[in-house]
């Protein structure tokens, strides 16, 4: 499935009901998980619990918490990629769809972005692969 069409039929957030298997790491008041539609492999996403659209929205706790899994997230991929890139990302509407509005930060190895439209045309692995490569990644980066 491609992410654009999973958004448009995605009502609740996606962020808001992660299950249990889907967490890499967790604390009080942050998530963080692989991507589901990744741009590369071992893409992860960092992400307030709490439903929130922009950073000036956390409270002091919120940003602490989202700030140490994202340290935690790089220095995972610095474990077996020479690089990382963060992109920080929250929601808008758009004229082709809409984005997921719980802000969220983006963590990605070996990242070489080439157009917007092929970001939005990524492939979107299924529940089944993408809990596959959870398992896999949790298995990799002790
Ligand atoms: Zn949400």
């Amino acid at each position: 499935m491609l992410y654009n069409r999973y958004l448009k039929n995605k009502k609740e957030c996606p962020f808001c009901s992660l299950k249990k298997e889907e967490i890499i790491r967790k604390n009080n008041s942050a998530f963080l998980i692989l991507a589901q539609a990744p741009y590369t492999k071992d893409h992860l996403l960092a992400i307030p619990k709490r439903h929130v659209t922009k950073l000036n929205k956390l409270t002091k706790k919120e940003k602490e918490d989202v700030e140490k899994l994202i340290y935690y997230g790089i220095k995972r991929l610095h474990k077996k990629y020479d690089d990382a890139s963060m992109i920080y990302r929250e929601g808008r509407k758009e004229k082709i769809g809409k984005s997921i509005d719980h802000m969220h930060y983006h963590l990605i190895p070996k990242i070489r972005i080439t157009t917007e439209k092929n970001i939005r045309n990524r492939k979107m692995l299924s529940d089944k692969e993408y809990l596959r490569k959870t398992k896999d990644f949790k298995k990799r980066f002790k």
